[in-house]
């Protein structure tokens, strides 16, 4: 009322307006120019620098908060707060008689061991096997004497148990989480998990957190949700759980996603959290919301009743061919790396592995594994997947993806620098042993493709092929019953694209890795979260030079797939079909969504999709005639 003028200006963080500053003044006169630059400027630098917090009429009801995915799928129910002891909080206790304390972390040792397995037991029956050995991953860190010695070291060098516990338990998590691979960055929760658990016994177990509510449904919520708390809650009561730590690969995510419980992570926000209160875990776009009103709650449960649905008639796909309504056959592969990663793979209907990323054993290790060592992990793979085709990729490190034992370091654009083949190549040694492993192991199969990354130039093939003939000669040589493997590239350096007509007679294949693709293609790191909403597979440029491979491959008739997350997005698909793209690899879970979208379309379809897709130069555009498209083939719960 005292207030004659007014300016306001949004506060905009990452694209969203997150608040609005406001000036007002006595004065009737508006403020000029400079001053309005001033509170632009200051609007901008406090968009970084404040937390943002809903306003307190929102905090009552519908609040809604922002994690990551952890496992898909739809819960309601009360908050049950887990509250475990952490470790990492234990205070400094010495250690008066060390003989007696190395004795009482035997004991602790043996009594953790025995409640796991009890866990394990409850659980069994609701998880496959390949999940049970969660528990038996934890069970073997506790055999481990790495870990087993370390704590004993710690105890004689003085610490009380809890000490010594803390400082190697400490160690070892700091160990993991210093990796770049997604992968085993998150063992470093599972290490921690186990520090918890270890601490919670030796002070006598924690009591559960009480929920008294109507609702018989329970959200597990806390900081650190082990794979032993959802043990502890009986059948049929977990609704969702909602982690402030952790990422999609950690271990209780896994678990949430063989359980069927819709999970959330990385939530900021635990502390908005109190027991008992009613929360809606959304798993399918990575959000809870917290005291949801009568209206939201009618919403998300109509979302239940029709997940319910989808996931029955998924289930009732697993043994039907990937197959079009106009009879064309789409082979869909399955992307993996680790050897637990296998069988979901085949218990989904992959017919073969149309990735193998073989850095991914070279990370979890500390050393470089021998041949034999390598041998011995991909046999098994061979094993799993007999005459199915397995297209293994080359150590493909650097950028984003470092091996703990040799790190790559002080690159100005690790994107651009040693990656894939340049750092192989360059480590001619290391490229050999490889190679000759995954030959041996193939035997004499035919199964086995070589798959190169990041390949720019005919050089790198030449290098590549006569090393590749010094392999099978040696092998030979040696009296090995050998068959050639095939050899193709990723597409993913946009050079390659306009090379590939001058390599059609060097390879026999190639596949499309549309991550790094895409990322080079726009200049754009998906993984920094300033330009994250930018970054788009199915951005105009990305679909016309796919497009254009699709076109070259064909004139020459080089077999092609896609391997890259594109061929797990539901709309890209529909697109990548149209084009003519008939195989494609993608993580396991994803393969029964994919299977139904093919089954449910027909190449005349898809071809319409495609042609007018590449007539458009926006992404929205794009993506709004790719959601229509399936709400019209009826294929609305894919969009989720
Ligand atoms: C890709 O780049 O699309 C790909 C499949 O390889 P990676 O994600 O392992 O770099
Ligand atoms: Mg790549």
């Amino acid at each position: 009322d005292r207030y004659s003028s007014f300016l306001g200006v949004p506060v905009v963080r990452y694209g969203n307006v997150i608040g609005v500053l406001t000036v007002q003044r006595i004065a009737a006169e508006k403020l000029g120019e400079e001053g309005e630059a001033f509170v632009s400027t200051l609007a901008s630098q406090l968009s970084h620098l404040i937390q943002y917090r809903a306003p307190s009429s929102e905090r009552n009801a519908n609040l809604r908060l922002e994690g990551i995915r952890g496992a898909p799928g739809i819960g309601i129910g009360s908050v049950m707060l887990s509250e475990n002891n952490d470790l990492f909080s234990a205070p400094d206790t010495k250690c008066s008689n060390i003989e007696t304390t190395i004795e009482q972390w035997h004991v602790l040792l043996e009594q953790v061991r025995s409640d796991l397995r009890d866990e394990q037991k409850a659980l069994s029956g609701r998880i496959s096997g390949s999940i049970s050995a969660i528990f038996d991953a934890y069970l073997l860190l506790l055999a481990d004497n790495t870990l087993i010695d370390r704590v004993e070291t710690e105890i004689r060098a003085g610490h009380g148990l809890a000490t010594a516990m803390r400082l190697s338990v400490r160690y070892f998590s700091e160990m993991f989480k210093a990796m770049d691979d997604p992968y085993l960055h998150a063992r470093h929760e599972d290490i921690r998990h186990l520090g918890n658990k270890l601490y919670d016994t030796f002070k006598g177990g924690a009591e559960p957190d009480k929920v008294e509510s109507q609702s018989t449904a329970i959200v597990l919520v806390g900081n650190q949700i082990s794979a032993s708390d959802i043990a502890s809650i009986e059948k049929g009561r977990l609704a969702g759980i909602v982690s402030t730590e952790g990422s999609s690969l950690s271990h209780v995510a896994v678990l949430a996603n063989a359980l069927g419980i819709p999970a959330v992570m990385g939530l900021d926000e635990v502390n908005s959290f109190e027991s008992g209160e009613l929360v809606i875990v959304d798993g399918f776009e990575g959000q809870i919301v917290l005291r949801p009103q009568p209206e939201l709650l009618a919403e998300y449960d109509a979302l239940i009743t029709q997940n319910v649905s989808l996931s029955k008639r998924l289930g009732e796909l697993r043994n039907q061919p990937a197959i079009t309504l106009d009879n064309t056959w789409i082979t869909l592969f399955t992307n993996t790396g680790l050897l637990a990663d296998i069988s979901p793979g085949l218990e989904n209907g992959a017919q073969g592995i149309g990735l193998y990323r073989t850095e991914i054993p070279f990370m979890i290790r500390d050393s470089l594994p021998t041949e034999e060592e390598q041998y011995r992990v991909y046999k098994k793979v061979f094993e799993a997947y007999v005459d199915k085709p397995v297209y293994m990729r080359t150590l493909d490190i650097g950028g984003d993806k470092q091996l703990p034992y040799l790190p790559i370091l002080d690159e100005e654009n690790p994107a651009l620098g040693w990656r894939g083949i340049r750092f192989s190549l360059d480590n001619v040694q290391l490229q050999m042993t490889q190679v000759r492993a995954m030959i041996r192991a193939s035997g004499s199969g035919s199964n086995l493709s070589i798959l190169l990354p990041m390949v720019s130039s005919s050089d790198e093939l030449d290098v590549f092929t006569a090393l590749l003939d010094d392999a099978c000669q040696q092998l030979i040589d040696e009296g090995l019953d050998i068959h050639r493997p095939r050899l193709g590239i990723m597409v993913e350096v946009p050079a390659a694209i306009t090379q590939l007509h001058f390599w059609v007679d060097k390879i026999d294949f190639i596949s499309i890795g549309s991550n790094d693709l895409s990322q080079y293609l726009l200049a754009l790191d998906r993984n920094n979260k300033r330009v994250a909403a930018r970054y788009d597979h199915i951005h105009p440029a990305v679909l016309s030079e796919i497009n254009r491979v699709v076109g070259i491959a064909k004139r020459h008739k080089l077999p092609l797939s896609l391997c890259g997350e594109m061929a797990s997005d539901p709309e890209a698909v529909l697109i990548l079909l149209g084009m003519g793209i008939r195989t494609l690899s993608m993580s396991a879970n994803k393969l029964p969504r994919i299977k139904w979208l093919i089954r449910s379309v027909s190449i005349k379809q898809a071809e319409a999709v495609a042609a007018q897709a590449l007539a458009l130069d926006k992404v929205s555009d794009i993506r709004s005639l790719t959601h229509a498209t399936l709400i019209e083939l009826g294929l609305a719960e894919l969009l989720h």
